[in-house]
């Protein structure tokens, strides 16, 4: 099928690299040129494990070609997928201007009728607006219908959860489009639940805000370990063994970051807002998870005391191991709450650095090399459970650090390993080690 997918970001271009796989002739337009130079030139904007090399094959296939131009994309696409950016404003709602805009350039370009799938995460009713907007604006003898076809990719495994999700979500109230849309997915295998438009959108805001919980959950309990000397991994093992809770998804830690679940929770707790129906128990996932973020300064204050002019190594600036994406992580804050503290940080990420230093600028110092990260500092805080982190001999930390202190948000490092080392030691929900 001749496919166009609106936004070249981590959805969009997973997307189209993966339906190029599939064998269909994709387009991926985006509105920053910059972005379409380099994927034009066989280089990926984002890191994403297996992604540059699905690029270059299809690209180099011809089954996969980037463009800003809106008529090459739009005027002969059969299927159109949305993937624009959908972030978050100042009360907490989602911002649907680049939705909009796409909405009206997808309408005044096209030369046939579409089915145009919105992937992008949109609070309920977007996907009737969408519909209105290129109603209003098409050619009267076109048609287009608009299915809510929400994405649930995971960064860090977005091919392997293209070609193996738990699901495919379709909402639309025609029939046929779903019967298309069953056909188009079919290869995949994966099994396909078709659904009205607004439970389509429900259901993303809904999963991404009880895997939201189930994290702050275990934090919370991890608290209590923290406080009593228990050790959550072995509570969460324990909980996890009754099938009605399940193992997945109960590690602790020092919250959740990321573009998804920070912005999708605050959305649908201002979209209960807006219905005049408060959503407490959303709320007070967000909550644990603010406080969640702030914990390691806390134990840091405790291990060390004033930590002004003092040398922190920060391990790990993504908001998770194996991607790029800073935006709403775990160490940002952190970071900004050393600095008022007045540390003198040093950062450490494998990949994330160029995002990282977008937001931070010059303010820190970034190292690539973990062992330079840790060179005299003080106290080191992991920050992301990269590789390079959890398989770094202990002894780096006795060999590099000034003083081996080391609060470890990950839980990144058993606690039998560290117990043969003279390391202060702090973890998330485990008992401490103090030298
Ligand atoms: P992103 O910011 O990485 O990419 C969005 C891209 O859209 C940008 O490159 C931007 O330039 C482009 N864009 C904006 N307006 C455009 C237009 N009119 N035409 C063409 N391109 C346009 O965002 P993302 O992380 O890929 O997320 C996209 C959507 O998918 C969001 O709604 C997000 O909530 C949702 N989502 C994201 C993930 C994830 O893990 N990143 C997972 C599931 C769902």
């Amino acid at each position: 099928m001749k496919v166009t997918v609106a936004g070249a970001g981590y959805v969009g271009l997973v997307t189209s690299a993966c339906l190029a796989e599939m064998g269909h002739e994709v387009t991926c337009i985006d509105i920053q040129k910059e972005k379409i130079d380099m994927l034009q030139s066989g280089r990926s904007p984002i890191y994403e494990p297996g992604l540059e090399s699905l690029l270059e094959k299809n690209l180099h296939n011809k089954q996969l070609n980037f463009t800003i131009n809106p008529n090459e994309a739009y005027s002969n696409a059969e299927l159109i997928f949305i993937a624009v950016g959908t972030p978050e404003q100042h009360d907490g709602s989602a911002d649907l201007k680049y939705i909009h805009v796409a909405a009206h350039t997808i309408a005044h370009y096209m030369e046939q009728d579409v089915i145009v799938c919105t992937k992008s995460t949109v609070p309920v009713g977007t996907n009737e607006l969408i519909q209105q907007i290129i109603d209003s604006r098409k050619p009267p003898n076109l048609r287009a219908e608009v299915v809510a076809n929400p994405e649930f990719l995971r960064e860090g495994t977005a091919i392997i959860d293209f070609f193996h999700g738990d699901r495919i979500v379709v909402g639309t109230s025609d029939p046929k489009v779903a019967a298309i849309m069953e056909q188009f997915y079919q290869p995949l295998q994966i099994p396909i639940y078709k659904t009205d438009i607004r439970s389509a959108e429900i259901i993303k805001y809904a999963s991404n805000a009880f895997l939201a919980m189930k994290i702050s959950f275990i934090n919370e309990m991890a608290g209590i370990c923290d406080n009593v000397g228990a050790n959550i991994e072995e509570v969460a093992f324990g909980i996890g063994l009754d099938k009605r809770i399940g193992p997945h998804f109960l590690k602790a830690g020092i919250g959740y970051g990321g573009s998804c679940f920070p912005k999708d929770t605050k959305a649908l707790a201002q979209f209960g807002g807006h219905l005049n129906q408060p959503l407490p128990l959303l709320d007070a996932v967000i909550q644990v998870n603010k406080r969640q973020h702030s914990l390691p300064i806390v134990k840091a204050k405790e291990l060390v005391g004033s930590l002004k002019g003092k040398k922190v190594a920060i391990l790990g600036l993504a908001f998770k191991a194996d991607t790029d994406d800073v935006r709403e992580s775990a160490a940002l804050t952190l970071i900004n709450e050393l600095s008022v503290e007045g540390a003198d940080i040093c950062a450490y990420d494998p990949i994330a650095i160029p995002n990282a230093k977008r937001i931070l600028g010059d303010s820190i110092t970034y190292r690539e090399d973990i062992r330079e990260a840790l060179t005299d500092a003080e106290l080191a805080i992991i920050a992301t459970e990269w590789e390079q982190i959890r398989h770094l001999p202990l002894d780096v930390y006795l060999t590099h650090m000034k003083k081996p202190i080391v609060i470890d948000g990950r839980n990144c490092y058993p606690l039998q390993a560290i117990q043969q080392y003279p390391i202060t030691y702090r973890s998330v929900g485990r008992p401490d080690k103090t030298m």
